[in-house]
């Protein structure tokens, strides 16, 4: 694998995307983006659009044209970007697939690995129902999973944590037949370029990065 890679992660809400990307983003110590947290940290910071706010809450997508304008003015033309990257839930159309891939060859670059993370349905919602986030700083814990220290206390920040809002049942089901009907043809686009690798996202993190690493090898 290319010393400075650029790998994009696949798979369902609640496969693990988060989670791995961190995880390899650490290995190969390229920066990692994820669509969704951004989307989040402005919510934090009160600067979401209520139009976008509504969309992400009922569980639908945030339009095409509005998500790649965020990706590249927020990350892929930024500094960090320029020694590779994992991208966590963007692409998530085809639309922003040749927009992602137009934009890339562009500047003479391409993506190195495309990694979906493969998680029968049920247990992705599983793991969803027991997520739960800070509001303050954003951290990820799982009830079932990965508990913090206090319960429904942040270990970081000491704040209460919270279901998202998108967590919620009805929009869990919404944000899985979107990914079914929009988002799975995406693994079609990459397999045609020979660029799609599959993983099982079962078992716990460790397990799930270890087959990810035999997919990417060692930094090169
Ligand atoms: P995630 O954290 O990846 O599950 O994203 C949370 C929500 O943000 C999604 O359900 C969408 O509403 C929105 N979102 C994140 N990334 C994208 C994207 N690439 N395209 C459209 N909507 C997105």
């Amino acid at each position: 694998m290319a010393l400075h890679p650029r790998i994009i992660l696949l798979g369902l809400p609640g496969s693990g995307k988060g989670t791995q990307g961190m995880l390899i983003s650490h290995a190969f110590g390229v920066p990692v983006f994820s669509s969704g947290e951004y989307f989040r940290s402005l919510r934090r910071e009160g600067k979401l659009p209520s139009e976008i706010a509504a969309k992400i809450n009922a569980g639908g997508l945030v339009s095409d044209e509005d998500v790649n304008k965020v990706v590249v003015e927020s990350f892929l033309s930024t500094r960090q970007a320029q020694v590779g990257f994992v991208l966590d839930g963007y692409p998530r159309t085809v639309a922003q697939a040749a927009f992602l891939d137009e934009y890339l060859t562009k500047q003479n670059l391409h993506l190195d690995a495309t990694i979906l993370v493969d998680l029968p349905v049920e247990t992705a919602i599983r793991r969803i129902s027991g997520r739960r986030v800070c509001p303050v700083d954003g951290s990820v814990y799982n009830v079932y999973y990965s508990k913090p220290a206090k319960e429904g206390t942040c270990d970081q920040c000491g704040a209460s944590l919270i279901q998202r809002e998108d967590d919620r049942e009805e929009s869990v089901r919404i944000r899985i037949s979107t990914y079914d009907m929009i988002t799975k043809a995406l693994t079609t686009y990459y397999e045609e370029q020979n660029k799609l690798a599959t993983v099982a996202g079962d078992g716990n993190p460790e397990d799930v990065f270890g087959r990810i690493r035999e997919v990417l090898g060692d930094p090169a």
